[in-house]
């Protein structure tokens, strides 16, 4: 009997190797999809591509070592020098870091435009506009952008779109179907989900676009590991119930902080009343637990006091993994377009810890912030949040 198992095959590899003289020739035949040398696939990094890409609703993927270089290929696949790209402004720190030093010595040019305002795209294209970029919800102060009016505004203008879908995964929003050309993934976040890999994919709607991805990817050298796409492959198993149970916990936790005396703002678009609320509701099927959190001016001085008082939260980049995660940024520098005047934010990323412990010890660790003392808010009632966030599953299995 043949050995079966429910686990995919994990073969490490370099080389591959053949049966006969003729077959070994023509390994190049099979550098798109078979096996030629394990530098351009092997047999998990090909179910991963598989898996991402049908979950994305594309044609295919390319695995490649890290979001970063998921961004970096897509960039140096589709940019020549001349041509000028789009970015929004909330883009993710070291991607805006990368236009500034690799695209601007490749003779391309950059430019910002308002992410929650895709008319802004047309007052900053020139005419050689080849590629935008979009992230949604952007990176720390969570901006849903409005996808499908981009992709409109690019069609006019003869421009590709790609989108850094990384916050939703592949379950939970589709660039492609809303007429993207590519979608990015750090797969390190949601997909891994336990904050032990680090890895990438773009995923192409159309197979030529794919196949461009797949020969530059080549060009550059980028190869994956087996035991980290095997890894990733796990991750993918458990990735829906760890979204919904982290949304679930994120939104209990949200919105009884949105209520705290010591913040100002939550910004987490699944929390009813979160100004990109509508548009997140209309473009993606469920969340993740993710969000920022925006101090009260008078607390902002002793934020670095209250995040040291944090027992359950590591201080950490990176989110999407089973523990839940802090990190203080600072936007002032990170903007163009519009200006950030509200000084350093909390990215939360809610772990599958209870939640009533999380948020207790949030609780504890902000009554280090002046203001907290003034304690006129309510205590939450859980049935009203628990109820919420199940019509919010209903909606979705009814689509
Ligand atoms: C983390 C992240 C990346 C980069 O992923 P790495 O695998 O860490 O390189 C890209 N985009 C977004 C939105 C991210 O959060």
């Amino acid at each position: 009997m043949e050995f079966r198992s429910l686990s995919p095959a994990l073969h490490r590899a370099s080389t591959i190797v053949y049966p006969d003289v003729k077959s070994f020739m023509a390994r190049h035949e099979a550098f798109y999809d078979g096996y030629s040398y394990a530098l351009y696939g092997h047999p998990a990094s090909r179910e991963l591509e598989a898996r991402i890409a049908e979950l994305e609703g594309g044609a295919r993927a390319v695995a490649v070592p890290s979001g970063l270089a998921a961004i970096a290929l897509v960039q140096l696949t589709f940019l020549r020098p001349g041509d000028q790209v789009l970015l929004p402004d909330t883009i993710y720190g070291p991607a805006r870091q990368m236009s500034r030093q690799l695209l601007a010595g490749l003779d391309v040019e950059t430019g910002f435009y308002d992410p929650v305002d895709p008319e802004s795209v047309r007052r900053v294209a020139s005419p050689s506009l080849r590629l935008i970029w979009a992230e949604s919800p952007g990176s720390f102060t969570m901006e849903v952008q409005d996808i499908p009016r981009i992709v409109a505004i690019a069609r006019d203008i003869g421009a590709l779109v790609a989108v850094d879908n990384t916050w939703a995964s592949p379950l939970h929003h589709k660039p492609l179907s809303m007429g993207a050309d590519i979608s990015v993934q750090a797969i390190s976040k949601h997909v891994a989900g336990h904050g032990d890999l680090i890895l990438g994919a773009a995923v192409a709607r159309a197979e030529s676009e794919f196949r461009m991805l797949k020969d530059r990817a080549r060009n550059l050298g980028y190869g994956v590991s087996p035991d980290d796409c095997w890894l990733a492959l796990r991750g993918l198993e458990t990735l829906e119930i760890r979204l919904d149970r982290q949304l679930r916990s994120a939104m209990r936790i949200a919105e009884a902080l949105s209520r705290h005396p010591a913040v100002e703002e939550v910004l987490f678009p699944p929390l009813p009343g979160d100004r990109f609320h509508d548009l997140w509701r209309r473009d993606f099927t469920g969340g993740a637990g993710v969000f920022s959190v925006v101090l009260a001016p008078a607390a902002r001085p002793c934020m670095a006091s209250a995040v040291e008082r944090l027992k359950l939260f590591a201080i950490g980049a990176s989110w999407g993994g089973t523990r839940s995660l802090v990190a203080p940024a600072d936007p002032t520098n990170l903007r163009d377009v519009n200006p950030w005047r509200r000084g350093v934010v909390l990215r939360f990323s809610i772990g599958l810890e209870d939640p009533e412990a999380l948020l207790r010890d949030i609780e504890q660790a902000f009554e280090a912030l002046p203001g907290s003392q003034s304690r006129n808010h309510e205590a939450q009632d859980p049935e009203e949040t628990a109820s919420s966030s199940v019509d919010f599953q209903e909606r979705n299995h009814k689509r």
